[in-house]
């Protein structure tokens, strides 16, 4: 029998998107037919695998199109080779019937069962609307690059996390609180403004390490050292670019006499910030002026941060 070629159709789910899988780091998502750009080509959001769409079929996907091309092909090549093999007997049995040897011939054969192996696509954790080529997907996670593009989405998720502590802020202020209560709801937004920074930080470190270095650990908690770092890599000056860098300094610095020495002024916090050496062993009274132009700053640093990659990268 000469080489015979089934084709077997792959159907979106309910929403329209193909659940496909690394060829190297194994992991799943999916993607909107129909969204993105016109390519055959795909790269894997997690790991740094690129490849032809076809090799990013699904396990379960795979399974299915054999379990579906073995039953086509019994139906329609060994069926009927088996019942053109039986006939021939019959030939032979009926034109032997009156012959000195007899040749007689019985068959006894059931229909194989072959079950189809149906399966349905994953739910995923977030989906995600490429801000570059519009391709719809979903990942596990959060941050990754766009499977048609490569454009990386650490920046719009940054982005976001930064108008939700906006939210937040917006909501806080409506209520007339008490100022412990205030203080805390503060310290709670300037902590996940940071927060979501220092997950820009991990997520740029490990899509881009050649400018970003493993040391020190937390880079992007740290603006002192990201400062050097984008002068060295970037030939940027954050004490140059960005509107009031020592404000921004002062209020990292901030977070983390809260975080880790309830909100009172130490010996460290004074060396980074020495106009406040007459407050020291006072607890910082953090306002909300400060919190909202903090917000905007942080945010004008991750803009900055990424137009220098955009210049080195497009
Ligand atoms: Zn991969
Ligand atoms: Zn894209």
């Amino acid at each position: 029998m000469s080489n015979q070629k089934i084709q077997i159709s792959i159907k979106p789910d309910e929403n329209g998107f193909i659940g496909r899988e690394c060829l190297v780091c194994k992991r799943y998502f999916k993607l909107k037919q129909g969204t993105g750009l016109p390519t055959n080509h795909c790269h894997c959001p997690y790991c740094d695998y690129e490849g032809d769409q076809d090799t990013f079929w699904t396990s379960d996907q795979i399974e299915y199109a054999k379990s579906i091309a073995t039953k086509i092909a019994y139906e329609q090549f060994i069926e009927p080779a088996f019942e053109k093999l039986k006939k021939s007997f019959e030939q032979l049995e009926e034109s032997t019937k009156n012959s000195f040897i007899k040749i007689e011939v019985k068959t006894s054969r059931d229909k194989p069962f072959f079950p189809i192996k149906y399966y349905s696509e994953s739910e995923l954790e977030t989906n995600i609307i490429c801000d570059s080529c519009k391709l719809e997907f979903a990942i596990y996670g959060v941050f990754s690059r766009c499977p048609d593009c490569e454009h990386l989405n650490a920046f719009s998720i940054f982005k976001k996390s930064i108008e939700v502590c906006n939210k937040q802020f917006q909501l806080f202020s409506v209520y007339k609180n008490d100022d412990e209560i205030t203080t805390t709801n503060l310290k709670f937004i300037l902590g996940n403004a940071i927060s979501s920074f220092d997950a820009l930080g991990k997520e740029l470190r490990k899509k881009i390490k050649e400018k970003f270095p493993e040391k020190p650990r937390n880079l992007f908690q740290n603006i002192d050292e990201l400062e050097k770092v984008m002068l060295n890599s970037f030939s940027v000056d954050l004490r140059n670019e960005i509107s009031d860098f020592a404000f921004l300094k002062q209020m990292f610095q901030v977070r983390h006499i809260f975080e880790h020495n309830m909100g009172v002024i130490d010996s460290d916090f004074v060396k980074k910030v020495p106009s406040y050496e007459n407050l020291l062993n006072r607890k910082y009274k953090l306002t909300i002026i400060e919190v909202e132009r903090f917000l905007l700053i942080i945010n004008e640093l991750g803009d900055l941060i990424e137009s220098q990659i955009k210049k080195i990268y497009t």
